[in-house]
């Protein structure tokens, strides 16, 4: 996983509420900017409703000091996905779940999602298979493209910041 965002030429990060419960947003920061200092250019995507109220990504982040500008709304980066080498979902589930889009029985059906599976490479980090606040699968988890790196999502991004400068 360290190898392939050390390659990577354009990063894209999805923050969901698992890094709230985490209080990952410094760790990201710092993972950000190592890739940056590595070449990459990195962006975060920000779903409207990721996390548990309205603004909670956009804060978290802000107390991190990731830069405004690089926080890019749903609409302006979901065209943009099919240029991305790696995305990475750092504790979030429903707001990147394909079944929106292909089951019209599902909670969430009709929801507009951040569209990661048109990335080159997902990386999600989550503790396991759980589903979200919507209580349903996610099969983005089981695609090609889409590796698991089961983790709390602190420890999980320092140890990928810790991989990557070691690498
Ligand atoms: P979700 O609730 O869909 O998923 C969050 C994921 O975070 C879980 O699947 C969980 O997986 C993971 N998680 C929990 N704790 C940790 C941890 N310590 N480390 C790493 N991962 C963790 O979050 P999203 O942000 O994708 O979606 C928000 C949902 O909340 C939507 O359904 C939205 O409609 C709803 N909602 C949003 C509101 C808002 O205003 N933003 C208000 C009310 C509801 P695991 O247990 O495997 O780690």
């Amino acid at each position: 996983m360290a190898m392939l965002l050390e390659t990577a030429r354009r990063v894209v990060i999805v923050p969901g509420y698992g890094l709230a419960v985490s209080q990952a947003q410094h760790a990201v920061r710092e993972l950000a900017t190592l890739l940056e200092s590595k070449g990459a250019t990195v962006e975060f995507g920000i779903h409207p409703v990721a996390g548990r109220m309205p603004g909670h990504m956009n804060v978290l982040l802000a107390e991190a000091d990731v830069p405004y500008d690089k926080l890019k709304e749903m609409d302006e980066i979901n065209p943009t996905f099919g240029q991305v080498d790696v995305v990475l979902v750092i504790g979030a589930n429903d707001v990147v779940n394909p079944l929106a889009n292909t089951d019209p029985s599902s909670p969430i059906a009709g929801m507009p999602i951040l569209e990661v599976g048109n990335a080159r490479s997902v990386i999600v980090m989550k503790r396991s298979l759980s589903p979200g606040f919507a209580g349903i699968p996610n099969p983005l988890f089981a695609a090609d493209n889409c590796l698991m790196y089961f983790g709390d999502g602190k420890a999980a991004v320092q140890a990928l910041v810790a991989a990557v400068k070691e690498g």
